[in-house]
């Protein structure tokens, strides 16, 4: 699965899709996509025919992990505090490549109260060629982009909001009402962010903010704001979650005895930022986010709850295990 560059023209590559993963960008003109696909690309990422959905009851809601695809980057990117040597051999522990983390998209459909929402938007073609299968995806379970009524984003990246905007400008979700939080919506949209505290180029960085603002910009005048804490629906609460954007929530679901919390991107993979408690490179306030990592992971652990992230091995659900000085991401077994 690892690709080894073995042409310096191919280093080169790998170090421009380095960036491209930490700023969420389509690379511009410059860049051609041959280079960056194949960079970017460890091996082939999809095998056809295998399943990008998977259903499972919560109590009285259905909910349908929806896979948008893939995007991921350089390790170190996601680990931002670990040594080379230590993350390598973490990495081959888990049989994954040393070069390139894949990262998934797991969206979230909830049917619950006679509404169809997703938790989150996706990527889109923001991050990479391999974002944006959402549509073919809800296609499958019978469901066409006006069939969702509403969207609920953790925060404004790229990576999380890039769907939103169709090939012509307009909604891609033309029924859809768009929740975000306030606070990001402040940050990413109102104003001109600072983003300087990313370890990506300055021409990277602006293309970053570009990304946001035109992928939200079909909804601008419709969006519905949150803080982080709120109850959109009954059933579904937002949980304050910020570090790594100023404004980022997570998500309870509930009905009945039955819940699901939703990480977001307090942690981009297990292997990384749950099983090794390394810090995410992008997170903007770290303190901030490692102080939420740990209020939420605790509950995850001390109520036992089945957990979903957006960013961990489809189907990304499971479970978190409390060690003594650490957790463990347990994965829940396939219900048929
Ligand atoms: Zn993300």
């Amino acid at each position: 699965m690892s690709f080894h560059p073995p042409l310096s023209r191919h280093r080169r590559a790998v170090m421009l899709s380095a960036v491209a993963g930490a700023a969420g960008l389509a690379l511009g003109p410059g860049f051609t996509r041959p280079a960056l696909a194949q960079a970017a690309t460890p091996a082939a990422p999809f095998a056809a025919g295998n399943a990008a959905t998977y259903r499972f009851q919560l109590g009285d809601i259905t909910a349908t992990v929806v896979s948008d695809g893939l995007i991921g980057g350089p390790p170190a990117i996601y680990a931002s505090d670990a040594g080379e040597l230590e993350l390598g051999e973490a990495l081959r522990q888990a049989f994954l490549p040393t070069d390139h983390l894949t990262l998934n998209l797991n969206v979230l459909l909830l049917e619950m109260g006679g509404r169809r929402i997703l938790l989150e938007a996706g990527a889109g073609q923001t991050m990479g060629p391999h974002g944006g299968r959402i549509f073919a995806n809800l296609a499958a379970l019978g469901l066409r982009p006006e069939d969702i009524d509403v969207i609920v984003i953790s925060h404004t990246h790229p990576d999380h909001v890039g769907n939103l905007r169709a090939a012509d400008g307009g909604k891609a979700f033309p029924r859809a009402t768009v929740f975000a939080p306030r606070a990001d919506w402040d940050f990413f949209v109102q104003n001109e962010p600072d983003l300087s505290y990313m370890p990506v180029p300055e021409d990277f960085r602006r293309r970053f903010g570009a990304a946001i603002k035109r992928s939200v910009e079909p909804y601008a005048a419709s969006i519905e704001r949150y803080d982080a804490g709120d109850e959109i629906v009954p059933g579904l609460t937002t949980l304050i979650a910020a570090g790594h954007t100023p404004g980022m929530a997570t998500f309870l679901v509930h009905s009945g005895d039955a819940q699901l919390l939703l990480t977001a991107d307090l942690a981009y993979h297990p292997v990384v930022n749950i099983d090794n408690a390394w810090i995410p490179g992008p997170d903007r306030d770290k303190e901030t986010a490692q102080a939420s990592r740990e209020r939420i992971f605790d509950r995850a652990a001390a109520e036992r709850m089945l957990v979903l992230g957006f960013h961990y091995p489809f189907p990304g659900l499971g479970r978190m295990l409390k060690l003594d000085h650490a957790y463990a991401w347990v994965p829940a077994y396939w219900q048929f």
